[in-house]
């Protein structure tokens, strides 16, 4: 250690950090959203880039990163206008519970609980999660990822082993496993089995991170296969013919053709995995197809992975039940706890069918995928989980003591070995909020979203701008409190079937460009760049910033909502009702004008009327 760091100014230098967090809490609302051009500057021609060989020690270093690091950072990344990809922000509590974290930093790696819970408080957090979304705990298990496409990986991992599996059985090797015997096979070796077939995924508008996924694992990129609707259909017209509902087709799948792959799958005896996207990367969108994906994938023996990112929490809704029970027939599913539900990065979330009672030795395909396998297993492994459903075992002692004796340990469930506790913020998270107080924060994204949507199809917002999405149905009034809240019409019905896109379908999501035809800007009108070129308009105004995407061939912008406190407060600081009574939406209209306008303000001007970053 260069420095000696006193207890004084150890907790001196805590302080700053405190007021620190204290001011950004404080005026969130007038956050910048992105760094400034002239601070990035500065970072790229002053950050340090040697190593030291006598360090700065504790007081210099501190100093730095409260002044010149936090300047070129995104002062707004994790406020309330950042809409760009699906960033979600960090919950007060959320905040507390990740410093505690990092103060104590547990290894939650080997389940020791004589020692510490640390595992334990993870194993309680999967059950809590399983709970919120209505994930039967006597079915499903889980572990808590490094994000979405760690949790993707997974899926595939594990669709991966139980397919090929079942191929290699069928080609006569029923004691073949991908884990243990891997890709390769000696042809000379007569005792070998040989090399295993392909697996074949099948998508429809997947995440990129399939892709990345399938080509770690050996998969191979080349066998993620689309087969959906616009696989056949050309759809780059689709928007000329100004036919929305007709383009958000591109991303459900051609059933029939899902159906004739999985089925030459099967007779060639390779392996199938089926991802559904559920939640739409570009729209949103919530597939109403997964009962009848789930019915072919029984027929032809293939995986059913969800990828549920950032829309699993929308079962919450009302109206949006099915959400869960059609999460439910999955074999797999990836979510995020660092989108929506607004914990600090480093918390995907992976949930897996546990395997058949009494058939196996531990309880789902996690462990044989991350284990040792059967000789390598350390006794302790050798023991799963009680099968009974854990809300039942809260009141019983014993239950709740078997429970923790038993538990098996995270390493052989996961990727890595040492693993952070990341579970903390989210358990946190989940007991501050409650079921309500989640559902309240995803209607609210929602509300915001959707009254975004209303005002581009109103007289005033539809001249500059074009919903890429078929229109949402019409809200139900509500009898009391919020006007905007997201009832879909259908609520009326307590349990309303899915109907992705005819019917009222509600999202965080808002997909659209500038009016091709109307809008004031010529350079905005360009199908191919205009969207582009608004983009970098609203974003310099770093009063809201928004994300590029293309749809049937169009250029188009993308706005999710998934801050926790997006359009909660007025310019006061008071909680409104309404989201369109609050500063973010007043800021975040105003932004959606003043480009139009072509008047950007200038750089300083904004600066003048922002809270600074540090
Ligand atoms: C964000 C996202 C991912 C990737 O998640 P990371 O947490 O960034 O790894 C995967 N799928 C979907 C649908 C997503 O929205």
């Amino acid at each position: 250690m260069t420095d000696h760091v006193s207890p004084e100014h150890f907790a001196a230098t805590l302080e700053r950090l405190r007021d620190l967090a204290a001011s950004r809490h404080a005026g969130v609302l007038e956050l910048p959203t992105i760094a400034s051009p002239d601070d990035l500057q500065q970072g790229i021609d002053t950050l340090p880039t040697s190593l030291p060989s006598t360090g700065w020690g504790f007081g210099k270093t501190s100093g730095f990163l409260l002044k010149e690091v936090t300047s070129v950072l995104a002062p707004g990344h994790n406020g309330t206008r950042y809409f760009g990809f699906v960033t979600g922000g960090v919950t007060p509590i959320a905040t507390i519970a990740d410093i505690l974290t990092t103060l104590y930093d547990p290894n939650v790696q080997v389940h020791l609980p004589k020692e510490t819970l640390a595992t334990l408080i993870e194993a309680h957090t999967v059950n809590l999660l399983c709970q919120l979304l209505s994930l039967p705990t006597s079915r499903f298990t889980g572990t808590i990822t490094t994000g979405a496409t760690a949790s993707n990986l997974l899926g595939l991992a594990c669709g991966r082993e139980a397919t090929l599996k079942k191929a290699m059985a069928r080609r006569g090797f029923p004691d073949w496993s991908m884990a243990e015997d891997g890709i390769g096979a000696d042809a000379e070796d007569d005792d070998e089995a040989p090399a295993p077939p392909p697996v074949n995924v099948y998508v429809a508008t997947p995440h990129a991170s399939i892709k990345k996924v399938a080509g770690i694992l050996g998969i191979g990129r080349k066998r993620v296969i689309d087969v959906g609707q616009k696989a056949h259909g050309s759809s780059s017209d689709l928007l000329e013919n100004e036919d929305i509902r007709a383009s958000m087709s591109i991303v459900e799948f051609d059933l029939v053709h899902l159906e004739v792959s999985l089925r030459e799958s099967y007779y060639k005896k390779q392996g199938a995995i089926v991802v559904v996207g559920l939640g739409e990367v570009n729209t949103g969108a919530l597939s109403a197809q997964i009962p009848a994906i789930r019915a072919v994938c029984d027929r032809y023996e293939a995986w059913l992975h969800i990828d549920a990112a950032f829309s699993a929490f929308c079962c919450l809704l009302e109206g949006f039940e099915w959400i869960s029970e059609h999460l439910a027939m999955a074999d797999s599913i990836c979510s995020d706890g660092h989108k929506q539900l607004n914990v600090p990065y480093d918390a995907g979330l992976f949930f897996i069918r546990k395997k058949e009672v009494g058939e196996y030795r531990i309880d789902s395909l996690l462990e044989d995928v991350c284990g040792l396998g059967q000789a390598g297993a350390p006794a302790y492994l050798a023991t799963g989980g009680p099968e009974e459903n854990l809300e039942d075992i809260a009141l019983d002692i014993a239950k709740r003591r078997e429970y923790a004796a038993s538990l098996p340990s995270p390493l052989f469930r996961n990727l890595e070995n040492s693993k952070r506790f990341r579970a903390l913020p989210l358990y946190a998270t989940l007991l501050s909020e409650g079921r309500q107080g989640i559902k309240s924060m995803v209607e609210r994204n929602v509300a915001f979203a959707r009254s975004l949507e209303a005002w581009m199809r109103s007289d005033e917002g539809s001249r500059l701008y074009q919903v890429l999405t078929p229109p949402c149905e019409p809200l139900a009034e509500p009898e009391s409190s919020s006007t905007t809240s997201p009832q879909p019409a259908a609520s009326a019905s307590t349990k309303a079937s899915p109907q992705a896109w005819h019917g009222p379908w509600s999202t965080t999501i808002l997909l659209f460009r500038p009016h091709p035809l109307t809008c004031p800007i010529p350079s905005f009108r360009s199908h191919l760049t205009g969207a582009d070129a608004c983009i970098s308009a609203l974003k310099a105004t770093r009063a809201i910033y928004v994300s590029p995407t293309r749809w049937c061939g169009v250029g188009a912008i993308r706005l999710a909502v998934s801050n926790w406190r997006t359009g909660m407060e007025d310019a006061e600081g008071r909680v409104v009702q309404d989201v369109r009574e609050s500063r973010d939406w007043e800021v975040t209209v105003q932004a959606l004008k003043s480009v139009m306008e072509g008047e950007g303000k200038d750089e300083q001007e904004q600066d003048d009327e922002m809270v600074g970053s540090g």
